[in-house]
């Protein structure tokens, strides 16, 4: 008999555990409180409509996400539209890397539209900064000072990659973490700092081929099943869900991390992850929705806006969506879902003063969309119990809260499963 596998948590992370279990000859099941799977980067109806939610961006570096989604039969050349890293801004900034290292950016910085000489050379000499690590305690405001970075350097390189991949403002956000990002796209291997724009919606990303992916492989994923307690037994852990208690070897807990305390709680020697888990603080994300004239089409796919709400605006059209369906998405958005509603609508109406009426909006506020990335964080250990793994895009300090991290945690708590299974068998001589 396969050692059986608990997954509490049917996002990316989870998704992502037990498609590797199964490959690993371990027998998991998915519990999913939600509709559908997909967590956070999942694909909503709203009055009918399939919407993503909110605006989600992969990028070349994304090697293990990317190399699943081809493991479930999604084709990330026909779902992901690769282009090098191109900056665009409403007023006119334009910047395209074509290639990345340090000479590819020294070209990139040259050729950019919108940059002084006094621009070019500090962010040169940011770039030249990061050969060494950051302190744990700095901030990016902190460094862009320490590098004398220039405004125009800031508003339109810094401020919006900040923003854009860690969700928190440069006052706040972690410096070594922005160099890591920096560092592992900007100046990683060919393609890695290419963006990967989804010509299809979220779910079709990897969510939903991973569904029929593991009913196929005779995995079970239970879907509208909330997970209220987990307990230990004298031989696995019993999963307390609406219809009984079903008991498993092993238990991965691949939710999101504000709701992963309450279930720790009951399990022996979890307390200080637990208490680890529940000091995180949270960043919103808003994504306004905005249908106009199938005629519409912006400059971009993607255009970035200085001064600040919405950060982005997408053009689905340019993405093999609706013609006329725009994106405004405010990262680390404070206001409420309504006044966020007011400001998108009002900054497209007066950067596209030849756009109709909307047709229709949709706004969808996440609030807990990622956990505010600040300098200091620690990495989360795993239990010391190897039958139980911890999942999900907030375990690793020194990155922020991405779809390429939660993948990663997935297949990290799959392996660690499989050496305590094995190491199980052989002291049992089975
Ligand atoms: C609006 C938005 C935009 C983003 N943009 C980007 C982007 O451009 N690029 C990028 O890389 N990342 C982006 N992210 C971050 C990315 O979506 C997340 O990092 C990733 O989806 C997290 O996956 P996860 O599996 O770790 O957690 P989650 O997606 O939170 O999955 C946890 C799952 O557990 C389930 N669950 C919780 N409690 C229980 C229970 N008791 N029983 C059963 N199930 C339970 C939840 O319903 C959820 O489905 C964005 C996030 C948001 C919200």
């Amino acid at each position: 008999m396969s050692t059986t596998v608990a997954i509490v948590g049917g996002g990316w992370a989870g998704l992502a555990c037990a498609v590797d279990c199964v490959r690993r000859g371990l027998q998991p099941t998915v519990f999913e409180a939600a509709p559908q799977v997909g967590g956070r980067a999942r694909t909503v109806r709203m009055d009918g409509l399939p919407l993503d939610n909110g605006q989600h961006i992969l990028i070349g570096a994304y090697s293990e996400t990317l190399a699943l989604m081809r493991a479930v039969g999604a084709d990330p050349d026909a779902l992901l539209q690769r282009q090098p890293l191109a900056l665009e801004f409403d007023d006119g900034f334009s910047l395209r890397a074509h290639s990345s290292g340090r000479l590819g950016l020294a070209i990139a910085f040259l050729r950019a539209c919108g940059m002084s000489w006094r621009d070019r050379l500090a962010a040169l000499r940011l770039m030249r900064a990061l050969r060494r690590t950051p302190a744990a305690d700095e901030t990016v405001a902190a460094l862009l000072a320490r590098t004398a970075q220039t405004d125009g350097a800031i508003k339109h390189l810094w401020a919006p990659l900040c923003i854009a991949a860690l969700n928190t403002s440069i006052e706040q956000s972690s410096a070594r973490v922005f160099a890591r990002v920096l560092t592992d796209s900007l100046m990683g291997p060919p393609g890695a700092a290419d963006l990967l724009l989804p010509r299809a919606d979220l779910g079709s990303l990897l969510p939903e081929p991973a569904l029929f992916w593991l009913r196929a492989h005779g995995a079970s994923v239970n879907t509208g099943t909330r997970v209220r307690a987990v307990r230990q037994q004298a031989d696995g852990f019993a999963i307390e869900v609406p219809d009984g208690a079903p008991c498993f070897d092993r238990v991965v807990f691949a939710c999101s991390p504000h709701q992963l305390p309450a279930l720790l709680g009951d399990l022996p020697g979890m307390q200080d992850i637990a208490r680890q888990i529940a000091a995180l603080a949270y960043e919103a994300i808003t994504t306004v929705y905005a249908a106009f004239d199938a005629r519409t089409r912006l400059p971009a796919a993607m255009t970035g806006f200085v001064a600040g709400e919405p950060h982005w605006v997408f053009d689905s059209g340019q993405l093999g969506g609706p013609p006329g369906l725009l994106a405004g998405v405010v990262s680390a958005a404070n206001g409420t879902r309504e006044e966020t509603e007011r400001t998108v609508l009002a900054a497209l109406r007066s950067q596209f003063p030849a756009l109709s009426d909307p047709l229709w909006v949709r706004t969808i506020s996440e609030r807990r969309a990622t956990f505010r990335c600040t300098p200091g964080r620690t990495a989360i250990e795993q239990p010391r119990d190897s039958r139980i793994a911890i999942a999900g895009d907030y375990l690793v300090a020194d990155y922020p809260a991405t779809l390429e991290a939660a993948v990663r945690s997935g297949l990290a708590a799959a392996s660690r499963l499989a050496g305590a299974s094995c190491k199980t068998q052989n002291s049992s001589g089975k």
